[in-house]
C-alpha cells in the first residue's frame, strides 16, 4: 500500500481545514481502504472524520427526514421513521452489501462509493476513470454489467449504490460544508455523468464535506419500495433495479417517482415512466405500458443488450408490487 499520513479530527472545521491540502475523508473505510490496498487510490493523507457528530437521523419540520452523513447503513435501514415513511430507502439499504459492511459503511460514504467496473480495479487495464486519457477497456471488453444509459466514449461504468437510486427517486438534497460556508445540492445534480471527464464523479468541491442527506416530505398517502435484480441473491451489485413511489387517492395515481439502478452511469430517473402513470387508474395494463418507456433511451453495448428488456420487466414488476400493496 502506498504510504499515507493519518489524521483524526474532532470538528467539521478542522476536517475541512485539513482537506484543503488535498487530504481524503474516511469514516467506515469500506470502499476507500479496499481501493488503497489495490493501489487504485493513493491518497497522501487520510482525514478520519468518524468521531464527528454527524450521525443523527432527525425528522424535519416539513415532514421530511435528515440523515447524518455518518449514520451507518444499518442504522438508517433500521430507523422506524424511515421504514414507515420512506420504505424504499430502508429496502435499498438492506439489499446492499453484507450485514457486516452495513454496520460499518456510512450514508455519506455509500453515495461516494466508486464503480465496480473490474477494469477500474485492474491496474494493468486501460481505464479513463482511474488514469485519465488511458482509454476504456470495457468498451470492447467484457461489458455485460456496464451502463446502457448515460455512457460516453470515455466511460460506461455504472454507479453501484442502491441507496443513491432511492435518493434520486425521492428528490433528496445533499448538505455540504466547505471552508467558504454551507450549501445544498439536489441529488439529481450531485452525481455526474462521465462525459469526457469520467474521473470526476460528483459535484463536490475540493475539501467539501458531506454533512447530511435530506429527503423532503412526500405526497401522502404514499407507498414505495425497491427491487433489485442481480446474478445471485446476496452480496452482489444490481444488474437492474427499480425504486418506485406512488401516491394514489380516489383510485387515481396523483404522483409517481421512479428511478432505475444498475443500468446508468448515474442513478437514472425514469421521467417518461412517471408521466405515463400520473392521472391514471392503477391496473396491470398500466404497469405494463408505463414500463415500456423505461429503456427507450438505452444504448446497449456488445454484451449487455439484455439489460434493456430486464429493466422493462424490473420496472413493471416493481410498479405492480408497489401499486397493488
Ligand atoms: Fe474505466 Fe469506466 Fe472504462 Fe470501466 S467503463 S474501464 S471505469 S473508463
Amino acid at each position: 500500500m502506498h504510504p499515507f499520513a493519518y489524521l483524526e479530527v474532532d470538528s467539521q472545521r478542522a476536517a475541512i481545514a485539513a482537506a484543503r491540502g488535498g487530504g481524503r475523508f474516511v469514516a467506515g473505510g469500506t470502499t476507500l481502504v479496499d481501493l488503497m490496498r489495490a493501489e487504485v487510490e493513493r491518497p497522501e493523507t487520510l482525514i478520519d472524520i468518524s468521531a464527528l457528530p454527524m450521525r443523527a437521523i432527525t425528522p424535519t419540520r416539513r415532514g421530511g427526514i435528515r440523515i447524518g452523513a455518518l449514520a451507518t447503513m444499518a442504522e438508517a435501514a433500521a430507523d422506524p421513521r424511515i421504514r414507515a415513511s420512506f420504505t424504499m430507502i430502508s429496502e435499498a439499504l438492506e439489499l446492499s452489501a453484507s450485514a457486516q459492511l452495513r454496520n460499518m459503511a456510512t450514508i455519506g460514504g455509500n453515495v461516494m462509493q466508486r464503480t465496480r467496473c473490474s477494469y477500474f480495479r485492474d491496474l494493468s487495464a486501460s481505464c479513463n476513470k482511474r488514469r485519465p486519457g488511458s482509454g476504456c477497456a470495457a468498451l470492447d471488453g467484457d461489458n455485460r454489467t456496464h451502463a446502457i444509459l448515460g455512457g460516453s466514449p470515455a466511460c460506461v461504468a455504472t454507479h453501484p449504490s442502491d441507496l443513491a437510486v432511492a435518493l434520486a427517486a425521492l428528490d433528496a438534497v445533499v448538505h455540504l460544508r466547505h471552508v467558504q460556508g454551507r450549501r445544498q445540492v439536489a441529488f439529481a445534480d450531485f452525481l455526474v455523468k462521465p462525459g469526457r471527464t469520467p474521473e470526476r464523479e460528483h459535484a463536490l468541491r475540493e475539501g467539501e464535506l458531506i454533512t447530511a442527506v435530506e429527503i423532503p416530505a412526500q405526497p401522502r398517502p404514499q407507498r414505495s419500495g425497491y427491487l433489485k435484480v442481480r446474478d445471485r441473491q446476496s452480496y452482489e451489485f444490481a444488474l437492474t433495479s427499480a425504486a418506485v413511489a406512488l401516491s394514489v387517492a380516489n383510485g387515481v395515481i396523483q404522483a409517481a417517482k421512479v428511478a432505475a439502478g444498475g443500468v446508468g452511469t448515474v442513478p437514472w430517473r425514469l421521467g417518461a415512466v412517471e408521466r405515463q402513470l400520473v392521472g391514471r387508474r392503477p391496473s396491470a395494463e398500466l404497469w405494463r405500458t408505463a414500463a415500456e418507456h423505461a429503456a427507450a433511451d438505452a444504448q446497449p453495448l456488445e454484451h449487455n443488450a439484455f439489460k434493456a428488456e430486464l429493466l422493462r420487466r424490473t420496472v413493471e414488476r416493481q410498479l405492480r408490487l408497489v401499486g397493488e400493496q
